[in-house]
């Protein structure tokens, strides 16, 4: 294990570095997209692209980190070893590697799961010039995630609210409605934006550069934080059958947890199936001209009510905007927090107290 990865205080600098250095001793070629914001420590940000093998390739394999900005240390890191082991010359000539590296760099460098705009970049890929959706359910609760909640006792009313909601429709179906993402609300949790953000027109400038010889390519998004503790679940997640579905299920048998989404669709993989606007959607939109196969991985981590997830304390830190940094104690307790829960654990595989496996488990076929 490269023990470089392995430092308390992930920085986008820091594993930028890595990954330009290891790009260029494995001899890749990088591209980069310079962001329009500057990262926490004031630096200038990028998602680099790094291409290996035959430009003129037929078939590509593309690996994509930092979709949900935080999550992106745990991606990088993949990232990093995978080029650490590859020798570029055992690929054939007809197969070419694309590392997508850290596509929300602003999320990663303030160690964020949203980005600049507090948009859930994994919302964000919809349609803009049709009428955005209502979330009802989340008008419903909102109250719980907006700036009134700042104040405590206007918190206390709003969890009030949300306990009778939750009572209601049950907390599995609120929660996934919560999370199917929301267009009404920019200061609000899951927000899917008002409009394409940078991360999703970067995105797919990358996918246009591709050259016209690739017919067949197979993408992975990286995340962490949803499914099973320390079982890192394969998914295709899309709002659609197509071939790829079928190529992906001959490729991975039952390790391969296809999930459908459409409005009021649940999923027991903690990803959420009522959810329109994933990068998955896009990309297989993107690539309907070719033999493609989009998935995703998702590493478990731990298990919370939204309400006391972690990303909450992050949120409210944002929404009261005097410590962006997250400098003050409180703040600090707030990004250890979601370190924790998006990254840490994955490097020193801590269990949760009173942790009991399930079917979803490492070294457990799943069913
Ligand atoms: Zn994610």
């Amino acid at each position: 294990m490269d023990t470089f990865l392995m430092q308390e205080a992930p920085s986008y600098t820091a594993y930028r570095e890595r990954f330009l250095d290891t790009v260029k001793q494995r001899g890749g070629v990088l591209s980069h997209y310079e962001h329009p914001l500057k990262g926490r420590d004031g630096e200038t940000l990028y998602t680099d692209v790094a291409q290996f093998g035959n430009p003129e390739a037929k078939k590509w394999l593309i690996i994509i980190s930092g979709t949900h900005g935080v999550e992106g240390y745990y991606g990088s890191m993949c990232q990093n070893l995978y080029l650490q082991q590859l020798n570029p010359n055992d690929l054939e000539n007809d197969t070419a590697l694309l590392f997508i590296h850290l596509i929300n760099p602003w999320g990663t460098s303030w160690q964020r799961r949203v980005n600049e705009d507090n948009v859930d970049l994994n919302r964000n890929f919809v349609n803009f010039e049709n009428e955005l959706p209502e979330n009802s359910v989340y008008k419903r609760v909102s109250s719980l995630f907006g700036r009134s909640a700042l104040n405590s006792e206007k918190r206390a009313e709003a969890r009030t609210i949300w306990d009778r909601a939750e009572e209601e429709l049950g907390r599995a179906s609120l929660q996934s409605q919560v999370q199917a993402g929301q267009h009404h609300d920019p200061d609000g949790i899951f927000f899917a934006g008002q409009h394409s953000t940078w991360s999703n027109v970067t995105l797919h400038r990358i996918f246009e550069s591709l050259p016209e010889s690739c017919t067949d390519a197979i993408c992975m998004d990286l995340h962490t934080g949803a499914g099973e503790f320390g079982h890192p679940m394969l998914m295709a997640i899309s709002d659609r059958h197509y071939p790829g579905i079928d190529d992906a299920k001959e490729l991975f048998g039952p390790w391969l947890y296809v999930v459908y989404t459409a409005m009021g669709n649940t999923s027991a993989t903690g990803v959420s199936a009522s959810t329109d606007g994933y990068t998955s959607k896009a990309l297989v939109n993107m690539m309907e001209d070719k033999r493609f196969m989009q998935l995703v991985i998702e590493c478990g981590t731990y298990t919370h009510h939204l309400v006391e997830h972690p990303v909450m304390a992050d949120h409210y830190l944002h929404l009261r905007g005097d410590d962006p940094q997250g400098l003050s104690e409180a703040g600090k307790e707030a990004k250890q927090q979601l370190l924790e829960h998006f990254f840490h654990m994955i490097k020193t595989g801590a269990k949760p107290p009173g942790y009991v496996p399930s079917r979803y488990s490492i070294g457990r076929s799943p069913a």
